[in-house]
């Protein structure tokens, strides 16, 4: 029997191996694979597009897209947000000729701007951290964000796109992105989201597995990013090795009535995901 679980690396590499790269996948039992335009949109024939989508489809591998690294939806400045609008634009139509089914990304940072007038000697208090974040102004950024998100939904319709907007969860506190804000996002302008546990770690310092799943889980579907990570008080540093011990807490936390995708994206995503896969298994076979 099929699981309803699906493993894969963040990461298909260039195009003209993209078709052999999905048969190793394949042979190795990884059925997802995440599309990394994260340094651009580097897929940009139809018909490259719609040939890697085609093999994707023979071969039970669901695809998705991980949109590039520069957009800011919050950004003060009209023609950074409109550039990052367009990104993620065109992510949704290389994404509806490749058949993926969402389109990741980070949507912006938190409006800094009372963090000037910041008492800088309050810093070297041991809150530090908390009134950081506090100074952020939230409301201002939730509201922006979630107008931008809108107006994309919007072309997002009228062109017949057919990926999912997914906002992910971010790992640093000065970045947009805390699961109570990607959750309010799906409420409100009904798209759909990347759970990144190791982001959720690295941000409040423990997986918070069931609070998450508990706001975020309500759908039939999880995209769900996972690896191991490095981060300090401000949040994640980087990716690093993803342990048994990660793997097993996360799989022991999935709900068992859900279509669920988990990306790897460790520095070895790949490997890393097929060990995912075969502690899965190990641990369902008890
Ligand atoms: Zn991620």
């Amino acid at each position: 029997m099929m699981s309803n679980v699906k493993f894969g690396p963040a990461g298909l590499g260039p195009v003209k191996d993209a078709v052999s790269k999905l048969e190793e996948l394949h042979k190795k039992g990884l059925r997802a694979c995440e599309i990394a335009f994260t340094y651009g949109v580097y897929i940009k024939e139809e018909k490259d597009a719609r040939e890697i989508g085609e093999k994707a489809k023979e071969l039970g591998i669901s695809l998705s897209i991980h949109a590039p690294y520069w957009i800011n939806l919050n950004s003060e400045e009209k023609e950074k947000v409109e550039k990052s609008k367009e990104r993620i634009i065109n992510c949704l139509k290389v994404g509806t000729w490749l058949g993926a089914k969402r389109v990741v990304f980070h949507p912006g940072y938190y409006s800094k701007n009372s963090l000037a007038s910041f008492n800088k000697s309050q810093r070297k208090d041991k809150k530090e951290i908390k009134e950081n974040q506090e100074i952020f102004d939230k409301k201002k950024t939730y509201d922006k964000i979630k107008n931008e998100i809108l107006e994309i939904q919007k072309i997002r319709k009228e062109k017949n796109y057919t990926p999912q907007l997914a906002p992910e969860t971010t790992g640093k506190i000065n970045v947009f992105g805390s699961v109570e804000e990607i959750a309010q996002l799906v409420r409100d302008t009904k798209c759909s989201f990347c759970i990144d546990f190791a982001h959720i770690l690295a941000r409040e310092k423990r997986y918070r597995f069931k609070e998450t799943l508990e706001s975020l889980g309500k759908g039939k579907e999880l995209h769900i990013h996972f690896s191991g990570i490095v981060y300090g008080e401000k949040g994640e540093k980087h990716h690093k090795k993803t342990e048994k011990d990660g793997w097993e807490q996360l799989i022991s936390n999935l709900p068992r009535d859900k279509e669920i995708t988990i990306v790897c994206e460790a520095p070895t995503p790949s490997v890393d995901a097929i060990e995912g896969l075969n502690i899965y298994k190990s641990m369902n076979n008890k």
